[in-house]
């Protein structure tokens, strides 16, 4: 590996604007002594302190934001987008201090904090300029052509109730909110303790652009212990974390009969076909597997490469992945920046070795750097992974990733199946047509040709979500913000009921009713 960064020992220098942090923190809803002090994974050095909300104080969010809300519902859709507008501009103007913010609370890399700040902008400019045409009133085909009259209402769910996770904390703190926002809802949102900040900036910052003060409230403290006052308080959940945690809110939503969506983990494949093209397809590897250190939902974590191109694909991705530059600084200058927490690099730790052990090679990485930062990993490529091995099928959620080689297109598909998991998937193929085929047997919900995650999840007016145990419910398009909305039709009947006019037996009014049942079925124009 290339080295690109001082010495571990150096704390990461705090740019003068964080100097702001405090301010932010009194967004939190707390009415307790406790605080959270939040450190940086770069050095293990504090960033800031926020306080530790209780469950109370839950309940005391979700109050205030139910009383701002029944205001926010009224304005109309321009009004609710012109404040997002503003804040996709003054996010992609301000978006130097956010890029320090996420790279000092995940640890990643400036240009995987960027992928946060791009993202976050996109979907607030997507919502605020297409919330109307999923949303507004429209009318619909009424039961009898002239007599019946329909129109289709969506009405916001009420309080949304957001938990995210740490490693995307701007986008995962973010986007969620924005869609049920502009349905014209409160959130009330739990970020994870590790990165809270974030999501208490963009929150200034919509502030800043008109959103109502208590529209959104934010709550800190472990999941344990304010999942259930969120749930309880809550009109609609959405989650993105495990699936395991997943599961649990999927109960307690299940349990109060109110609706959930939930955005958890992958094992995510990716198929080199063999008239691939070799470079772009390992310069996209490289990208899909190790963004964000590979702490990254859709991130790869399977190739499957045709047998004729295995061996060339495998020497020049394992070169290319040896040729990364690691780094922990708040600039630009290398590609790969460490991992999360304790937590992360143990289970990367483990997974390697328990892999070693078993008779996997590795191909390039296998090493933690100390001597970069406290929780820095290699990009790590392996080969001769087995079905014994941990990662073999269990998600790494770090910079770790298996290639194989199959021999025909039909295995490749049949491989990446053979999973729980079935979010995300690239193909890598000069025959698009035939791609495009091999995509829709993919059980993943995204499946991105010649680029791994990055065109299709920006492409913000298609739905993505998981397949199977990676969740349920979707983000993005027209889901992504019907979900939090209850439709309601509304209907005139004139003139006749659909029922016997009066004097007309049962059975003559079944009929001629099933007569014209027949008839509407022939004319194009009604049926
Ligand atoms: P996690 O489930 O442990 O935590 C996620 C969030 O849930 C945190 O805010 C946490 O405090 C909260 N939480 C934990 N226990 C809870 C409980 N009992 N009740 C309510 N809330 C609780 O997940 P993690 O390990 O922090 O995140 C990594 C996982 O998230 C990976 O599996 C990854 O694939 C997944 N993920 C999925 C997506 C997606 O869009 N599909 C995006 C990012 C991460």
């Amino acid at each position: 590996m290339t080295v690109a960064a001082p010495p571990a020992r150096h704390a990461v220098a705090r740019p003068r604007h964080l100097e702001a942090l405090p301010r932010l923190a009194r967004h939190v809803v707390a009415s307790g002594e406790g605080r959270i002090e939040v450190r940086s994974p770069l050095d293990l050095e504090s960033i800031g302190e926020v306080p530790r909300s209780a469950p109370k104080d839950v309940a005391r969010a979700a109050e205030r934001a139910r009383v701002v809300q029944e205001d926010w519902a009224l304005r109309t859709f321009d009004e609710r987008g012109a404040i997002f507008l503003r804040f996709h501009d003054r996010l992609l103007e301000r978006q130097d201090e956010i890029l320090d913010l996420v790279q000092l609370e995940s640890g990643k890399a400036r240009l995987h904090a960027y992928e946060e700040v791009a993202d976050t902008a996109i979907v607030a400019r997507f919502y605020a300029l297409h919330a109307a045409r999923f949303l507004a009133p429209a009318a619909r085909k009424g039961a009898v052509p002239g007599l019946t009259q329909t129109w289709e209402y969506r009405h916001p769910k009420g309080v949304v109730g957001i938990i995210a996770p740490w490693n995307y904390p701007l986008s995962m703190g973010v986007t969620d909110a924005i869609p049920a926002l502009l349905a014209g809802n409160a959130v009330v949102e739990k970020p994870d303790s590790q990165t809270p900040f974030s999501t208490l900036w963009a929150l200034d910052l919509l502030h800043e652009c008109g959103l109502p003060e208590g529209l959104w409230g934010v709550v800190c403290g472990a999941g344990s212990q304010l999942g259930p006052a969120l749930f309880d308080a809550s009109d609609f959940v959405q989650f993105t974390g495990s699936t395991a945690t997943g599961r649990h809110v999927a109960k307690a939503a299940g349990e109060r009969l109110i609706g959930c969506s939930l955005e958890l983990g992958g094992k995510n494949p990716m198929l080199v076909l063999v008239d691939a093209d070799l470079d772009a397809a390992v310069a996209g590897a490289v990208r899909g597997c190790f963004a964000s250190a590979g702490q990254l939902c859709v991130s790869t974590e399977r190739i499957y490469v045709h047998e004729s191109i295995y061996p060339r694909f495998l020497a020049d991705f394992a070169a290319a992945t040896r040729a990364l530059r690691l780094g922990t600084r708040l600039d630009w200058s290398y590609d790969v920046g460490s991992l999360a927490s304790a937590e992360q690099l143990a289970r990367v730790e483990a997974h390697v070795a328990d892999a070693a052990a078993k008779g996997a090679r590795i191909e390039a990485g296998g090493r933690r750097r100390r001597d970069l930062g406290p929780y820095v990993y290699e990009p790590t490529v392996l080969s001769g992974v087995t079905p014994e091995m941990e990662l073999h099928s269990e998600e790494t959620f770090g910079p770790v990733v298996a290639v194989y080689p199959v021999a025909s297109n039909q295995e490749a598909i049949v491989r990446s199946n053979d999973s729980p998991y079935g979010l995300n998937a690239s193909i890598w193929s000069r025959d698009t047509e035939l791609a495009r085929r091999m995509a829709t047997r993919l059980q993943a919900g995204t499946v991105t040709i010649n680029e791994t995650y990055v065109a299709g999840w920006a492409s913000t007016e298609a739905p993505m979500g998981g397949f199977k145990d990676s969740g349920l419910g979707r983000r993005h398009g027209a889901e992504g913000i019907l979900k939090y909305t209850e439709g309601q039709n509304v209907t005139v009947q004139r003139g006749l009921p659909i029922a016997p006019p009066k004097g007309v037996p049962a059975e003559a009014f079944a009929r001629w009713f099933t007569g014209a049942l027949k008839a509407v079925k022939r004319v194009p124009g009604i049926r």
